[in-house]
């Protein structure tokens, strides 16, 4: 499954907001592919269509789609030089597939800040330097194989050596990979190389109780949100310390108390929304009478693969795919009505599902 990491500098507030999504975390039991790994949260998918399909259905049971967070800690200035857990975190940081970059934007004195003032843009910068430098040393590595290479005009050769040119510059400007300009060819090649800096990256701005309830961002958040529009990041604002609280209770008490904190949706919801989304991911649906349940899929999955994610024998044995989006099932009533409406598509191998397909499969066994 993709997953997302969870990175920042000590005393940000890592911890409680990885406290905040275990605690809210899901049954693992309901959820095999995912990892057993203590660094890791898992989170169900908040989804409203799921409860109108419930209503719709009524079935005996109903499964939201889950999802991963990663526990990365231990990052310092000087990581990339193997200082603190340097290489352990840069190996981490690998391994996952979106970045959440959590930045201290709450004023606490008792509170102590590593650099010793609370500055968003400096510890940012701090943790992106560290992965800069981590690619930067990997490309260059890379730069002299390919530059052997294309002297002797290998076509391939020459080709990564004119991207990894352009990654080299950026590096040394202290721009991370995702800020440059690639033709959709060169990000095929430069998708081997597996870069740290061309991970999509969501800076969650940790902000004190107060400000959580004011309008007006506060002046930290502000520079984070200038920041990452000229990097093409997103940014959501949550106040940790709040999270933890929300995490520990359940559906009407929830709600009960985000009505109470003037808030529509917890700091934990919104962050599992943005990184689904900057993921990728979508979700569709499958509805019986024993279950209604939400799946997961990387935008752009045919029916035989999104049948898989199921179960392997769905993928393998896949007849077709009777399907009906969302609003058309919604729109009809029920699925009987569905039918008679002529909304249900029968689809083969090479359909593409989209996000909120209610679908069927048909398969061999
Ligand atoms: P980590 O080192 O990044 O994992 O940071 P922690 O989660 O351990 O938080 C460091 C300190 O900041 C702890 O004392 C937290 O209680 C406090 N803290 C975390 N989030 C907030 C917040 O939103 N507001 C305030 N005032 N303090 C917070």
């Amino acid at each position: 499954a993709l997953t997302t990491g969870i990175v920042g500098l000590p005393n940000v507030g890592k911890s409680t907001l990885f406290n905040a999504i275990t605690q809210a975390g899901a049954e693992s039991a309901n959820y095999p592919f995912c990892t057993i790994d203590p660094n890791v949260g898992i989170v169900e998918v908040p989804d409203h269509r799921l409860e109108k399909l419930t209503t719709l259905v009524k079935p005996k049971k109903t499964v939201p789609t889950a999802f991963e967070f990663t526990d990365i800690a231990g990052i310092v200035e000087g990581a990339s030089k193997g200082e603190g857990l340097g290489n352990k975190f840069l190996s981490h940081i690998r391994q996952v597939d979106a970045i959440s970059h959590v930045v201290r934007c709450f004023d606490d004195s008792d509170i102590t800040h590593v650099s010793g003032s609370v500055d968003p843009i400096r510890d940012i910068e701090v943790i992106n330097l560290e992965l800069i430098l981590a690619d930067l040393e990997s490309v260059e590595k890379r730069a002299v194989k390919t530059a052997k290479m294309a002297k002797t005009k290998d076509k391939e050769a020459m080709k990564e050596h004119a991207v990894l040119e352009k990654l080299l510059a950026a590096f040394e400007a202290e721009k991370p990979a995702r800020s440059v300009d690639l033709t959709k060819e060169e990000k095929e090649v430069v998708k081997s190389f597996q870069l740290l800096t061309m991970k999509p990256v969501l800076y969650v701005a940790n902000v004190s109780e107060e400000d959580l309830l004011s309008e007006e961002d506060n002046e930290h958040v502000k520079k984070v949100k200038e920041f990452a529009e000229k990097e093409g990041s997103e940014v959501i604002t949550v106040c940790a310390k709040i999270e933890e609280e929300i995490a520990e209770l359940d559906g009407d008490e929830k709600a009960e108390f985000l009505k109470e904190l003037g808030i529509e949706e917890s700091g934990l919801d919104k962050l599992i929304r943005v990184a689904y989304r900057l993921l990728g991911l979508e979700t569709y649906f499958t509805a019986g009478e024993q279950e209604v349940r939400a799946w997961t899929i990387p935008s752009g999955t045919k029916a035989p693969q999104a049948a898989g994610v199921i179960h392997s024998d769905f993928e393998r044995g896949f007849i077709r795919a009777e399907v009906v989006s969302y609003d058309d099932l919604v729109a009809a009533g029920s699925m009987t009505a569905a039918k008679e409406a002529g909304k249900v598509r029968l689809e083969g191998k090479d359909y593409i599902v989209q996000d909120g397909d209610v679908i069927y499969f048909r398969f061999n066994v």
